[in-house]
């Protein structure tokens, strides 16, 4: 049994991530702010012997006694990320050292929950880890994206002067059960929209892409790549590679969901990125793990988590 302490532990990949950790008989300690995650994600496991939830907070150091650190503290919507800028780079910034310090101190692993995002608004397709992104350092989007950057820079710099173990995944989007139905994401925006009736809500004309990744695949090599033999760093590009327009997307959500709901276009906000799409080799190669849920399967198990969900609480 080791000692795992989660950071964002409460949100929609650290709840997941959790579950699976104590499923496998680990002693988990999960750490959130609760900024976007909550309570009700993990309430399943405060009873049981070996899960521990502590409210804290990344930007302030952390003494803790652990053998592994999953770093997934982070808002990842734009919406949610976009709230309070400065925050967000913080907790990407000042959360990543201080996680670092706790793992140097122990020579604990540590594994970084980084992001596509470091592509930026790639001229690169589809994206390989070698490729270095096209990010604005000013945008609206810079304080998540640069500051999953300058993380991954954290990372490696205590790898390099201080050679300790650590680990970076990129996650491309991915989608399932518990994300907050007032996410902002896509995949949530459509399923709550289709299932309420309200128009879904297309920025700009739709064909933008993205390739979604259902939470079960994601959290298997997560796991998986925090397993690996010490030297193997990545960054390793996690995803599924099935890529979609939104368009499409919404199209599929509305057959899966049924109702009435009418397309709307709404402006594209600023340097969304047109197209995505991971080129998972090296995962394939190295991990030898591949997604195995569609995008159609795993929607339908989407839409029947917010259909409980809104049938017992209609203003969620
Ligand atoms: P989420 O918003 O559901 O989870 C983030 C969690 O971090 C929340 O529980 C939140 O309360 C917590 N948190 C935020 N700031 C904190 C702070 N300062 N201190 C402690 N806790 C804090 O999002 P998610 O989708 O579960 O994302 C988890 C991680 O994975 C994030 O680091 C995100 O950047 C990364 N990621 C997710 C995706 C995706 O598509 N879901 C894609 C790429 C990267
Ligand atoms: N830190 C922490 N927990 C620990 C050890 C360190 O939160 O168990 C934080 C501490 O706030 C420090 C940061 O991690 O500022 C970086 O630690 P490191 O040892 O790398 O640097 P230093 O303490 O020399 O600044
Ligand atoms: N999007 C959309 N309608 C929505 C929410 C998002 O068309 O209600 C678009 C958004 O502009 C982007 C894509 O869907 O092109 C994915 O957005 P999301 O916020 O889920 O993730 P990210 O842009 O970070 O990949």
């Amino acid at each position: 049994m080791k000692r795992i302490l989660v950071t964002g532990g409460a949100g929609f990949l650290g709840s997941h991530l959790c579950d699976r950790l104590i499923k496998d008989g680990q002693d988990v300690l999960c750490a959130d702010n609760f900024f976007t995650g909550s309570k009700r994600n993990v309430a399943h496991l405060l009873n049981h012997p070996y899960f521990e939830l502590m409210r804290h907070d990344v930007t302030f150091p952390l003494y803790v006694e652990v053998d592994r650190i999953f770093n997934l503290a982070c808002p990842a919507s734009p919406v949610h990320y976009q709230h309070d800028p400065v925050q967000t780079t913080k907790t990407s910034v000042h959360g990543a050292i201080n996680m670092l310090g706790l793992a140097k101190r122990l020579d604990a692993r540590i594994l970084q929950a980084s992001t596509s995002e470091v592509y930026g608004d790639p001229e690169v397709h589809p994206q390989q880890e070698g490729y270095w992104g096209r990010v604005n350092p000013i945008g609206l989007r810079s304080c998540y994206d640069e500051g999953k950057r300058c993380a991954e820079t954290l990372f490696f710099d205590y790898f390099r002067q201080h050679e300790l173990d650590i680990k970076v995944v990129r996650i491309f989007n991915t989608y399932g059960p518990r994300m907050h139905p007032n996410d902002g994401r896509v995949v949530s925006n459509f399923i709550v929209q289709a299932l309420k009736g309200q128009d879904i809500t297309i920025y700009g004309d739709g064909s933008q892409t993205r390739s979604f990744c259902y939470v079960d695949d994601l959290i298997e090599v997560i796991v998986r790549m925090m397993e690996t033999e010490r030297g193997f760093t990545g960054p390793i590009n996690i995803g599924n590679p099935g890529e979609f327009t939104m368009l499409e997307l919404a199209e599929m959500v509305l057959k899966l969901v049924g109702g009435k709901s009418r397309l709307v276009f709404q402006p594209l906000p600023s340097d969304d990125p047109r197209q995505r799409q991971p080129d998972i080799s090296l995962a394939r190669s190295k991990l030898g793990w591949e997604p195995k849920v569609g995008l159609e399967d795993g929607l339908k198990e989407t839409i029947a988590y917010f259909r409980k969900l809104l049938s017992e609480d209609p203003s969620a």
